[in-house]
């Protein structure tokens, strides 16, 4: 829910300044509207509104017009401006960005969603949504009827419409849905951890990628000659899969990323080599004073074995110091381990000793095995949590469940 706040609406179609202030006073809002931007200025300083929602396509003043005249008020200078248009054209999203709008939703619009998106850019909360939790392999059926049966695939979206998605197991073709069900253009950034067929192999299902229109950028780490384009590419040709890459009709690019920090509309994004056969890597993602990181598939090798990298761990706990949010593959409870050393995954023990070394507040474990029930899992979870508490550790730890969302 959002917390009731003063919306002062401008829009000239009479029908939609309707429409938009029902929804908003049927969820507990107060609204002052107006049908041009000329009489928005002159009624808007005596509402002193939370949020202004303008229309662009307008008679006389059009709403970017309206934006730039309101942030050139001093009194004005800190209102939210949202933009409320049938436009759906990254120029227009840019123009309101630059006329100092704060928020973009697009009609027409249905009221749960409307709501949704303003509680989104207002509360400018990052959204993480599980999509696929277990690792290695989908294990539909009774025993993964909690958690879930899908392979890896999370997504964070952010109030500025970025979205990005991580891994593209199973779990993705939900997402696919969701996307499809929302309807409108589709942007997204994929960030693939490595190609191991539970992370990619439901990439071809994954529908937006062959509507025109939509824009995806693929990232990953090479293996060798072989980048990011052509680790896709490879999985969809010849006998293992009837369409190829070339069917995608969407604009895609791939981009090779090795140990390295850049930025994304204002998210900042770290890479880190992983722990495990081949190049796999590590995200660190942080937007403004929050940040989440998706690390899997990784083996942190315990103490007891002649493998264990005093190095690479305090290394892995620089890159997920303090973070909100650490998703990390808890393939195993210790016991589980001891005859899965050297297969490139967790176990309980090592995980939570990192979350205690990094300060982490919330560790979330996923990439399950996949003879583990969901009986197993919960056991698993009791595991961790008494793991951090005999650590004297903070940290909060959950075992999130496919479909669950949390709110950062
Ligand atoms: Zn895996
Ligand atoms: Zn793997």
């Amino acid at each position: 829910m959002l917390s009731p706040r003063r919306f002062f609406v401008v829009d000239d179609d009479r029908f939609t300044l309707k429409l938009i202030t029902l929804f908003l006073q049927e969820s507990g809002h107060e609204v002052d509207s107006a049908r041009s931007g000329t009489e928005a200025l002159e009624r808007i300083v005596d509402f002193r509104p939370d949020c202004l929602l303008t229309d662009i396509m307008m008679p006389n003043m059009d709403g970017l017009e309206l934006c730039r005249q309101v942030k050139a008020q001093p009194e004005l200078k800190d209102l939210k401006i949202i933009v409320v248009t049938g436009k759906n054209y990254d120029f227009d999203r840019r123009a309101a960005k630059a006329a100092g709008a704060v928020g973009y939703i697009t009609k027409p619009l249905q009221k749960d969603a409307f709501i949704a998106s303003l509680r989104k850019i207002l509360e400018d909360k990052v959204v993480l949504d599980y999509w696929g939790v277990r690792g290695t392999l989908p294990v539909p059926g009774p025993r993964s009827l909690r958690y879930g049966g899908n392979t890896p695939c999370v997504s964070l979206s952010f109030a500025n419409d970025q979205l990005f998605i991580f891994d593209a197991g199973t779990g993705i073709k939900e997402l696919s849905r969701s996307l499809l069900q929302k309807g409108g253009r589709i942007s997204a950034k994929l960030f693939i951890s490595h190609p191991h067929w539970d992370h990619i192999n439901a990439l071809p299902f994954f529908v937006p990628l062959y509507i025109q229109g939509n824009e995806f950028e693929i990232m990953g780490a090479q293996h060798g000659d072989l980048g990011m384009k052509e680790l896709i590419s490879a999985q969809m040709e010849g006998v293992f899969f009837p369409i190829t890459v070339r069917e995608f009709g969407a604009s895609i690019q791939y981009r090779d990323l090795h140990e390295e920090k850049f930025e994304i509309d204002g998210i900042q994004v770290e890479t880190m080599l992983l722990s495990h056969p081949g190049n796999c890597l590590g995200y660190r993602i942080t937007y403004k004073d929050r940040s989440v990181c998706y690390i899997t598939d990784n083996e942190i090798y315990p103490p007891t074995v002649p493998e264990y990298n005093e190095f690479y761990i305090k290394g892995l706990a620089d890159f997920v110091r303090e973070t909100d949010i650490l998703i990390i593959d808890t393939s195993y409870t210790d016991e589980a381990y001891k005859s899965k050393i050297g297969w490139g995954h967790s176990c309980v023990s090592m995980v939570c000793d990192l979350a205690r070394r990094a300060k982490v507040k919330n560790l979330h474990i996923m990439h399950h095995e996949p003879d583990e029930s969901d009986d197993d899992i919960a056991h698993k979870w009791e595991l961790c949590k008494k793991a951090l508490a005999d650590l004297g550790s903070e940290t909060n730890c959950i075992a999130p469940a496919e479909g669950e969302r949390y709110e950062i």
